[in-house]
């Protein structure tokens, strides 16, 4: 007897090219037939879209799919149709006789998966569609938008309120990357959704190598990273605009084909921009937060920040865009202590598209105090993370992030030279900022310190040997322990902290972290957690550059991203198994049916060729 699973096992299988469930996928696709209602969470590449994507076909009626943003259902149509899935979008860019034709199909019981966006939802004659149509399932993708809680709050999201009111009959699903349990809460009262299964995914990724190092040399420390991934897919964060223009500039003088992306663009150069990195013409953007919500690039390799963003959920979604096909990438930011100050102040006064509100002041800072707390812990960072999105974590070495890895280690005698820290700060008046204490400890010659007398202090000079650079990080990394404390004026000074007594008797404990004199070997890298990526020997290399100039030109002639066609798992496991019959290639990774008639033989001549000539 064919159960239902086998029912969907069969579909994914058929459709997709993939030959097991994900994690929750199962439970959450079962709830879905089983219409009821559920809230799934799972980070950012874990699979959420195939738990409402694979029941819609088993449905006699039209799923709903809920969508932020036009680009993100738009990909999702070409890819669901890439794979012989009957999916349609509903939006407003398109012409009124295209919009009846797309309604007509609906009536008619052909489509089986309709993306619209929250405003649509909203409107009356949109909801007379969907009831005529008999919709049952609602999916609503990104449900955090919906949460004042939530990092990325849309009040359009909230018209979904009374969906549960119209469409009593139907069940609601929610999924989002978002796991705090406040969040979550919110989202299921929001939604009105009635005992619904939630299902929480595993919020580790495992595959992805996360380093946090002091922003030393940005420019040499950019350029490291963007050298270690050459030919490689890769996104780099600015805090601000400027930075991204700047950045971007210096990068293709250098000879690195790189755009910039951020809200400050012409709309076409930022659509241009988008389109060259999701077509695979250019591998490399600089952007701000503005990039990505609508790029689903799943081969990205890199992801570097050039500063703390302005909240643990915003770094998780950010550097969630790595290696979002399951294969190993890294996630690097360069971080200062000042970083929270930066945010502190475009936070108060606004700027960068950041509205000044007054009433989330509090709650913004609290969110950026989060994440400075998780640059300058000196704790596995896949375990922080994790434990932030209310998990366990179990494993006692990631082996996979820079303190794991031993990348960066404690200072000796931190407590010592915490004390003389604080002891400068005290000796000064607790009236100066930053540099001048820092220019005292290391004993300089300033106008500053001959007009105050402070070369005569008992701690001039006290921490000659540190450099600038280490002096300001150490005092950064004593501020976010409650050591010190900086005033929140126009010119900050630094004040002893609720902590500082203790330190001073000896009876707290300080750390204090730097890199490490010696870097372990690359070797140590290799032992990544899980799915390592398996190197391409170099006639591997060729076969799947080869694929990849094929994907680009197939990907232009439909006029859909590449990644569409298949991804780089797809053509890696192609280029080693190098399949040379239709029944070998139906046994690779991401190769469905759909796929199959069409682009199977293509595929196999191709790679044919490649064997006749390349060495096996
Ligand atoms: P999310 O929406 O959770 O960020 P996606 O739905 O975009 O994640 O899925 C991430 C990637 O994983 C996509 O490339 C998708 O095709 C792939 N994927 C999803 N489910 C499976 C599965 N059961 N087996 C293999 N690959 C899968």
């Amino acid at each position: 007897m064919t159960t239902v699973l086998d029912r969907l096992r069969d579909l994914i299988s058929h459709h997709w090219g993939y030959d097991s469930f994900r994690p929750l996928q199962q439970e959450a696709m079962l709830a879905t037939l089983e219409r009821r209602d559920s809230l799934v969470v799972m980070p950012t590449g874990g699979g959420k879209s195939l738990c409402y994507q694979a029941p819609a076909l088993l449905s006699e009626h039209v799923t709903v799919v809920v969508s932020p943003l036009i680009s993100l259902m738009k990909d999702q149509v070409d890819g669901l149709r890439e794979c012989g899935v009957a999916a349609a979008q509903l939006n407003s860019s398109q012409r009124s006789d295209q919009q009846r034709e797309i309604e007509r199909a609906v009536l008619d019981g052909k489509i089986k998966l309709l993306f619209a966006s929250p405003e649509r939802l909203a409107m009356g004659s949109f909801r007379d569609l969907l009831k005529r149509a008999n919709v049952r399932t609602f999916a609503i993708d990104e449900a955090h938008c919906i949460s004042h809680w939530g990092h990325d709050f849309r009040p359009e999201y909230r018209q979904l309120r009374d969906l549960r009111k119209t469409f009593p009959e139907a069940s609601v699903h929610a999924y989002t990357a978002t796991a705090t349990p406040k969040v979550r809460q919110d989202i299921i009262e929001q939604l009105s959704l009635r005992d619904p299964l939630e299902l929480v995914g595993d919020f580790d990724r495992p595959n992805l190598t996360y380093r946090v190092l002091p922003r030393t040399k940005e420019w040499e420390q950019v350029l490291e990273v963007v050298g270690r991934h050459q030919g490689e897919a890769g996104i780099i964060y600015c805090i601000r605009r400027r930075d991204v223009d700047s950045l971007s500039e210096k990068l293709r003088r250098k000879g690195v084909n790189a755009v910039a992306y951020h809200a400050g663009l012409q709309p076409e150069e930022r659509r241009a921009a988008q389109e060259q990195f999701a077509t695979e013409k250019c591998d490399l953007v600089v952007a701000t937060v503005a990039f990505g919500m609508g790029i689903d690039r799943s081969n990205v390799r890199f992801v570097l920040h050039t500063g703390m963003p302005k909240s643990i959920e915003h770094y998780q979604q950010e550097s969630g865009r790595a290696g979002r096909d399951g294969l190993e990438a890294e996630c690097v930011m360069l971080y200062s202590a000042a970083d929270a100050i930066v945010w502190r102040t475009m936070i108060e006064r606004g700027g960068e598209g950041i509205e000044p509100d007054p009433a989330f002041v509090d709650a913004a800072m609290r969110h950026v105090r989060d994440l400075d707390r998780y640059c300058s812990a000196a704790a596995c960072r896949h375990r922080s993370l994790v434990e932030y999105f209310g998990q366990q974590y179990t494993a006692a070495n990631c082996n996979a992030c820079d303190i794991c890895l031993g990348e960066t280690e404690s200072v000796p005698d931190s407590l010592i030279i915490a004390q003389k820290i604080l002891s400068c700060v005290y000796r000064v008046g607790q009236a100066f900022g930053v540099g001048h204490v820092t220019s005292v400890l290391r004993g300089e010659d300033t106008e500053k310190i001959r007009d105050r007398g402070h070369s005569r202090l008992s701690t001039f000079g006290l921490l000659k040997t540190s450099t600038k650079h280490e002096l300001r990080e150490w005092i950064y990394q004593l501020i976010a322990q409650d050591f010190l404390r900086q005033t929140e004026d126009e010119y900050p000074v630094l004040r002893l902290g609720a902590r500082a007594r203790d330190a001073m008797k000896g009876a707290a404990e300080v750390k204090l972290r730097q890199p490490a004199a010696r870097k372990k070997d690359k070797a140590a890298r290799s032992t990544t957690a899980a799915a390592p990526l398996e190197p391409l020997v170099a006639h591997d290399r060729e076969l799947f550059e080869s694929l990849r100039k094929w994907r680009r030109g197939e990907a232009e002639h439909r006029g859909v991203p590449p990644y569409v066609i298949f991804s780089d798992k797809t053509l890696r496991e192609l280029a080693r198994k190098r399949p040379t019959t239709l029944h070998e290639l139906r046994g690779i990774y991401g190769v469905g049916d759909a796929k199959l008639e069409a682009f199977g033989d293509a595929l196999v001549t191709q790679i044919r060729e490649h064997c006749a000539t390349a060495p096996s």
